[in-house]
């Protein structure tokens, strides 16, 4: 039975969260996206960090267009297929060194599974069957899924399902430019790496599995970007008591940092990493997981990955992927992603000096984030009843933009927002972005 609702909305047999009754999108093109009803916004947040090369690229069109009409689902234990196999080894180009076996599925979340499920397997083969733990930082956002879900650090999303997750290990995330000490931010930034090692002392460190961490961060941390000494130390940590470090890239990789990975800003290789949204680039539904040989050989060697999913390794989303890759490279969006990232931060910078309320912003490339306070001096956060996200997403939607903002319950304390337009995104288009999110913000004030 379909759902009728007294504000007059069209009725609808699909449900989310209440209040995202939105209007039916039609078309999309470069950063724009037109609803039905003809009006156009510009998609200051690529959806959620998702659609990195932008809107309606004809190239990705036509080479899934071409996939389609060979094969579209083919079973990966009856099959492999050369999209799969050819993205698998361009993607390996792309990363850092000795980064080279890729396991694909079809999110985020999945991805998540994989890299978690991946070490524990790892572990069980090379005699190391105590090792499960997996520490995560608070706040985080690693998934939705059951398992995803419990390295995840976000009490709101977490609380109703506690019982059926196994609680993991947390560490602080690295707000460091919240403490108010004499400390230099390096100095900090060593400071809260070695929080991870008090925390695997404590917990026994022949337990301890792995370490996840967004190098730059997402839903939880808008854009939180540590000290360059947090992930030096982070690595020589992990390494000092075999944990493994997994990167979860899904939001910070595939070129939106002006690298393409997040982690590539910094010295400090990753033993697995997971990555999504932006490899897809929203025209297929696509997740990877990346690990070394040294990590998959004696799985192999075991008898294989016990792991998958029906659509790992789908043919028509790897035919996706590889042409979003190409795309990238052939139009150089990772470049055009540092310099306009370069100009949009320096203008959110500008801002700031307007808006004393916006107490940080951060990021790297077009992936950048902005945390609001009541009171920049004592950093008291805006009353959670007056919603200052919601308000300026609504603010900013009004005004033809989308952005994206969140306020994370016993995290950052505050309410944020994330700016991070397609890659192809031109200075013109990153001054309009700035303006009406100006405005925006005025009307917040
Ligand atoms: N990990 C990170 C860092 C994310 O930002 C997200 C989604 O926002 C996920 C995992 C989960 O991805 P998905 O929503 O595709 O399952």
């Amino acid at each position: 039975m379909t759902d009728q609702p007294a504000d007059g909305q069209r009725p609808s047999n699909l449900f989310y969260l209440a209040s995202l009754r939105r209007p039916l999108v039609d078309r999309a093109d470069g950063i724009y996206i037109w609803d039905q009803t003809g009006r156009r916004f510009i998609d200051g947040s690529s959806g959620a960090m998702v659609v990195n090369i932008g809107h309606g690229n004809r190239t990705v069109i036509e080479a899934m267009k071409r996939q389609m009409d060979r094969v579209t689902f083919a079973y990966r234990l009856h099959f492999e297929n050369e999209p799969a196999e050819e993205l698998a080894r361009q993607l390996a180009a792309h990363m850092p060194e000795g980064l080279d076996r890729m396991f694909f599925v079809s999110g985020g979340s999945e991805a998540v599974e994989s890299c978690i499920k991946l070490a524990r397997q790892w572990a069980v083969a090379t005699n190391q069957p105590q090792r499960w733990k997996v520490v995560t930082r608070f706040p985080s956002y690693h998934g939705g899924t059951i398992g995803s879900l419990s390295v995840t650090g976000d009490d709101a999303l977490v609380e109703s399902f506690r019982p059926l997750l196994r609680a993991m290990p947390t560490v602080p995330a690295p707000v460091t430019w919240r403490d108010r000490d004499n400390f230099s931010p390096e100095e900090r930034g060593v400071r809260y790496a070695d929080m991870l090692e008090e925390r695997i002392l404590e917990e026994g460190p022949e337990t301890v599995l792995a370490f996840i961490m967004e190098p730059i961060g997402g839903a939880a941390t808008a854009a939180l970007v540590a000290p360059d000494s947090y992930y030096s130390r982070i690595r020589e940590i992990c390494d000092r008591f075999g944990v493994l470090l997994i990167h979860d890239e899904v939001m910070s990789g595939a070129g939106r940092s002006g690298r393409f990975l997040g982690g590539d800003h910094w010295d400090c290789l990753p033993d697995i990493v997971a990555m999504s949204k932006g490899i897809g680039s929203g025209y297929a539904p696509l997740g990877a997981m990346a690990a070394s040989s040294r990590l998959v050989q004696p799985l192999l060697d075991a008898g294989g990955f016990q792991h998958g999913h029906t659509y790992a390794g789908n043919p028509l989303a790897c035919a996706a992927g590889l042409a979003v890759l190409g795309e990238m490279d052939r139009l150089h969006l990772i470049d055009n992603a540092a310099a306009m990232g370069d100009a949009l931060m320096g203008e959110l910078l500008e801002l700031r000096k307007r808006f004393p309320f916006i107490a940080d912003v951060r990021g790297k490339g077009l992936l950048i984030g902005a945390e609001m306070v009541a009171d920049p001096e004592t950093l008291a956060p805006i009353e959670p009843g007056k919603k200052a996200y919601q308000r300026l997403l609504d603010h900013a939607y009004a005004r033809g933009l989308i952005i994206y903002a969140r306020r994370v319950k016993g995290g950052l304390d505050g309410d944020n927002f994330i700016v991070a337009p397609p890659m192809v995104v031109t200075r013109e288009q990153v001054d309009e972005i700035v303006s009406i999110l100006g405005d925006s913000l005025e009307a917040l004030a």
